[in-house]
């Protein structure tokens, strides 16, 4: 039998393909990263808010298998908070509804820095921050994506690598940003325009479809240690122990090291190292029937509040709130020890309230329910010694024949549909070689 450790999406994907495997799950109920929480009638995705969209044909026909009629299908429309205003989203697109003096200088760095590219007089970027002013210019760079990026990443962005950017940050062509700058209307990071959301339920849905597949998954079951005795694996929360054939770590590598009893130090300072931001969400329910048209909203700076998105659950489903009100999610990224983690409930939600009020997004009056979730794993952050950590993790587990999968479990930065398209892909890979 193959044990598997985690039962996120990843890990149910792969079970689901296997003929004989268990899931071990920390938490009371599987799903990890996608459940869902109802509560005052309002359903939200307390780990981040979720759309359900993808490049790859296969993983939208997995999306709609697992969710049958339970669908609505949406087409993006999400604001970036700028001075004041609403700018479309990606900026980039929406250039013409800036000041004019900051579409001149955005758009005339873009051509700048695309000039300076096709000549090559622009020197090859080392870091995220060179990335961006070589790709964008100046003037996007500093009015919207350093800021953004700084605030989400609580990172500076000269300390990360460039090789998480593609196909994340949007890429547009030349004609699009003169055509922006102009008003023009133009479209940027298509393969997210038009996305899937659960008409009931949250993402949580997806979770739901996928466990009657599942034979066998163990809840409340903490991975403490791991260790391999001969051919055979055993896995102990402390109290009880189970034997397996084989392994499949979807549990974030950290953990995973410390539970291993036979890591190397390195191997175990190497997992230590790898970095990663946690998420504090505000969920909020607002008695006003519909809030705006917006998919959600980037807060690009410091000022603006310690949010850097507002989500509005009830415009990608009016069945994830009660008749006549409507729904938003504040997203903050935090670090375990520092001072949001660590803020009260009471003080996160005044915190949110406050500023969406003062900023225009909704009134302190219309709240009438609110929670707060805390997410210790959200985003992995690419540092410069990412890498080297996760090559040195990585070849310890192969050498070890343990199996990587996941947005923890391989450290890298994914989204659902490649949890589902990488699931699947193991599991053929497992089941083939038997
Ligand atoms: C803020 C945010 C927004 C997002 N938005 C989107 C989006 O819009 N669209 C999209 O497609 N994706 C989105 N994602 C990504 C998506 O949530 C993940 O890619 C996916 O859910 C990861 O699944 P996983 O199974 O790899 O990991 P996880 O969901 O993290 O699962 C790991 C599981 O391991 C368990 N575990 C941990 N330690 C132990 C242990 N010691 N023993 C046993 N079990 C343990 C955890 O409880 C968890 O259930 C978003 C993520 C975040 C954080």
């Amino acid at each position: 039998m193959i044990g598997i450790l985690g039962g996120g999406l990843s890990g149910l994907v792969l079970a689901s393909r296997l003929r004989d495997a268990e899931v071990l799950e920390a938490a009371d109920r599987p799903g990890g990263l996608c459940r869902s929480l109802t509560f005052d009638g309002f359903t939200f995705d307390p780990h981040g808010s979720h759309i359900l969209f993808s490049r790859d044909p296969r993983a939208m026909a997995f999306y709609e298998g697992l969710l049958g009629e339970n669908v609505c299908r949406r087409q993006r429309n999400t604001k970036v908070f700028y001075k004041g205003r609403y700018v479309k989203y990606p900026f980039e697109n929406g250039l013409s509804e800036l000041p004019v003096e900051d579409n001149l200088r955005c758009t005339l760095g873009y051509i700048q820095a695309y000039l300076a590219r096709q000549t090559g007089t622009a020197p090859r970027p080392t870091n995220f921050r060179e990335w961006l002013y070589y790709r964008f210019g100046a003037g996007i760079t500093e009015c919207y994506l350093l800021p953004y990026n700084e605030k989400i990443w609580k990172t500076p962005a000269g300390e990360m690598g460039t090789e998480w950017v593609e196909g994340r940050v949007p890429d547009p062509p030349l004609e699009d940003i003169v055509k922006s700058s102009i008003g023009i209307p133009t479209e940027g990071y298509t393969h997210q325009l038009h996305f899937l959301y659960p008409r009931e339920g949250g993402v949580e849905a997806l979770v739901r479809g996928l466990l009657p597949r599942v034979a066998r998954v163990r809840t409340s079951f903490r991975v403490r240690s791991v260790a391999r005795r001969g051919g055979v694996w055993t896995v102990s929360d402390g109290t009880e122990e189970r034997e397996y054939d084989g392994l499949v770590s979807t549990i974030p590598i950290p953990e995973l090291a410390r539970a291993l009893v036979d890591a190397p130090k390195d191997v175990r300072a190497a997992a230590e190292a790898l970095q990663h931001r946690s998420l504090v969400t505000v969920m909020l329910g607002l008695t006003r029937p519909r809030l705006n048209e917006f998919s959600w909203v980037y807060f690009p700076t410091p000022e603006d509040g310690w949010f850097n998105r507002i989500s509005f659950p009830s415009n990608y489903s009016d069945r994830v709130a009660p008749e006549g009100t409507s729904s938003a999610l504040a997203e903050i990224t935090c670090d375990r020890d520092d001072r949001i983690w660590a803020s009260r409930d009471e003080d996160l939600v005044e915190h949110v309230v406050e500023r969406a009020d003062h900023l225009g997004v909704f009134r302190r009056e219309d709240v009438v329910a609110a929670r707060v979730a805390r997410t210790p794993y959200a985003y992995v952050v690419f540092d410069r010694d990412h890498r080297e950590n996760l090559d040195r993790v990585r070849a310890h587990a192969d050498a070890e024949g343990i199996r990587l999968l996941g947005r923890f479990g391989q450290f890298d930065y994914i989204n659902t549909d490649q949890c589902i398209l990488r699931g699947l892909a193991l599991a053929a890979e497992m089941e083939g070689s038997r």
